[in-house]
C-alpha cells in the first residue's frame, strides 16, 4: 500500500516550501515534504549552535528585495528585524568597502573625491573601453579599469568559482555594483531586512497547515516507491532527476568553518571579503552582527569554495547553460512534474527571486488550465488530467 497525497515536493528550502504552503493552504491539497538534509529551509537553515549563539549553517542569508508582493507575503510568517548589510574587503593593509564606492575608491588610491562627478570622471580614465560586454571580467574592467579589477574581482572570483572572470557569463559580476556615491550598503532593495526570529521558524510556520506532511532525512529516491501522487514539485538538481543522461551540470560547492570566539565583537561589519588569492577562503561572517542578537562571545563562519560537495551554485557559462537547455526541454517534455529552485531550474536565483518564482509558478499552474474559475478549482482539474506515482 502507497500513502497517498496530492503533491510531493521535493526539497524542503523555499522553492518547496512556498509551493507546499500555497498548494495546502490556497488549494486545499494534500502535500508531502521530503528533503534529504536532516532540516527544514534548504540553505536558509539556521540553528543555535552550543554556544547558543543563532548562525547560518550554511553562509550568510541576507533578505533583501525590491518586490513588495514577495516581501508581503512572507510577512505573513515572520516578524521582522531591519538590518541593512555591509561589507568590507581586505585589501593589502586596507579594509574598504565594497560594493566599490567613492570613500573606496579615495582610499584605495589615496585621493580627495567628493562628488559623484569627480569619482565618474576619475574612474573614466581608467576604464577600459569594451564593445561588447559578455564575460565577468568585461563588467568589471569596463566600469573600473584594471586596479581595482585585479585588487577586489579577479582573486576572489577566481577562488569562487575555480575558475577566472573571463569564463564566466558576465552576470556573476553584476551582482556587486559599482557606486560613485558614499553609499556602503552591499543591497540597496526597498525592503531589506532579517526575519526575527530566524529563518527555520519561519519555514516552521509555513509548513503548519494540517494538509502539509514533512519528512526530512528522505530523497526523492527513497520516497517515490512508496507514494502515490498526483504532481510533483522538484526542487533539486535537474540533472539528477534525469540521471545526468546529458552528462552532469556544474555546481559550485563550499566547505562552512563556523568558530566560536570568546570576545564581544570579531569584525566591525558582518562579512569581511578577502579577495587575496593566496588564502583559501573568500570571507568571514560574524553572525550577532546580522541576528542583533547580544552575547558574550560571538560565532563566526569561514568560506572555503570547494569542488566537491553540496551543490551550492550553479555556474553560469555560456557551455553550462547549453547543456541546461537540453534538460530543461526534457523537464518541459515530461508531464507530472514541475522543476523549480536555483537547482531545479539551473539558475543563480536569490532568496526573494525563488520565492517568486514558487508564487509565479503555483498562479500558473492554475491559469492554464481554467482562467475563469476560482484557482482552487482550477487546480484540481489540473492535477486531475496528469495523474501520476512519482
Ligand atoms: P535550496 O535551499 O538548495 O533547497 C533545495 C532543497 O532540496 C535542499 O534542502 C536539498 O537538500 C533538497 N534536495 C535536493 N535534492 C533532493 C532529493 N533528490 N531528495 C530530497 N531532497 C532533495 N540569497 C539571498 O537572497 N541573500 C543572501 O544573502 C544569500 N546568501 C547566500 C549564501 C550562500 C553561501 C549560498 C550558497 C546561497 C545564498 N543565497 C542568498 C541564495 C539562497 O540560498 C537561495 O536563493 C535559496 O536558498 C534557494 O532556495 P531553493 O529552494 O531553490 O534551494
Ligand atoms: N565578487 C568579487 N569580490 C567581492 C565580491 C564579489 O569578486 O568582493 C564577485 C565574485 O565572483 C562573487 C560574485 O561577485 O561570486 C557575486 O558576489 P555575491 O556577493 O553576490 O556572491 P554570493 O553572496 O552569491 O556568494
Amino acid at each position: 500500500m502507497r500513502d497517498v497525497y496530492d503533491f510531493l515536493v521535493v526539497g524542503a528550502g523555499f522553492a518547496g516550501t512556498v509551493m507546499a504552503e500555497r498548494l495546502a493552504a490556497d488549494g486545499g491539497y494534500s502535500v508531502l515534504v521530503v528533503d534529504r538534509r536532516p532540516h527544514i529551509a534548504g540553505n536558509a537553515f539556521d540553528e543555535t549552535d552550543a554556544a547558543g549563539l543563532l548562525i547560518h549553517r550554511y553562509g550568510p542569508h541576507v533578505f533583501h528585495t525590491n518586490s513588495e508582493r514577495v516581501f508581503a507575503y512572507l510577512s505573513r510568517f515572520t516578524d521582522w528585524l531591519p538590518y541593512e548589510h555591509r561589507v568590507l574587503a581586505q585589501v593589502g593593509k586596507q579594509l574598504l568597502p565594497v560594493p566599490i564606492n567613492r570613500t573606496t575608491i579615495s582610499r584605495f588610491f589615496g585621493v580627495a573625491l567628493s562628488s559623484d562627478a569627480e569619482v565618474k570622471a576619475f574612474l573614466a580614465e581608467r576604464a577600459e573601453p569594451i564593445d561588447l560586454i559578455r564575460t565577468s571580467e568585461d563588467v568589471v574592467l569596463a566600469q573600473v579599469g584594471r586596479d581595482l579589477y585585479e585588487s577586489f574581482f579577479r582573486g576572489y572570483t577566481r577562488k569562487q568559482w575555480g575558475m577566472d572572470p573571463r569564463d564566466l557569463d558576465k552576470c556573476v559580476t553584476s551582482r556587486v555594483p559599482i557606486r560613485t556615491s558614499d553609499d556602503d550598503r552591499y543591497f540597496s532593495d526597498r525592503y531589506q531586512a532579517m526575519p526575527k526570529d530566524g529563518y527555520t521558524p519561519m519555514f516552521e510556520a509555513m509548513l503548519g497547515d494540517e494538509r502539509i506532511t514533512v519528512r526530512t532525512g528522505v530523497s526523492f529516491r527513497e520516497i517515490r516507491k512508496h507514494v502515490a501522487v498526483r504532481h510533483v514539485i522538484y526542487t533539486g538538481p535537474i540533472d539528477e532527476f534525469f540521471e545526468f543522461q546529458f552528462g552532469p551540470l556544474p555546481y559550485r560547492s563550499l566547505r562552512f568553518e563556523h568558530r566560536t570566539v570568546a570576545q564581544c565583537r570579531f569584525q566591525r561589519v558582518g562579512v569581511i571579503n578577502y579577495p587575496d588569492a593566496e588564502l583559501p577562503y573568500t570571507r568571514i561572517t560574524e553572525h550577532k552582527h546580522l541576528t542583533g542578537q547580544c552575547h558574550a562571545r560571538t560565532s563566526i563562519t569561514y568560506e572555503y569554495p570547494s569542488e566537491t560537495g553540496d551543490p551550492y551554485y550553479p555556474v553560469p557559462t555560456p557551455a553550462n547553460a547549453a547543456l541546461y537547455s537540453r534538460y530543461q526541454a526534457l523537464a518541459d517534455a515530461t508531464s507530472g512534474v514541475t522543476f523549480l529552485g536555483r537547482l531545479g531550474t539551473y539558475r543563480y536565483y536569490n532568496m526573494d527571486q525563488v520565492v517568486g518564482q514558487a508564487l509565479a509558478s503555483y498562479a500558473r499552474m492554475f491559469d492554464r488550465c481554467a482562467p475563469d474559475t476560482r484557482p482552487t478549482r482550477a487546480g484540481r482539474a489540473y492535477i486531475g488530467r496528469g495523474v501520476t506515482t512519482a
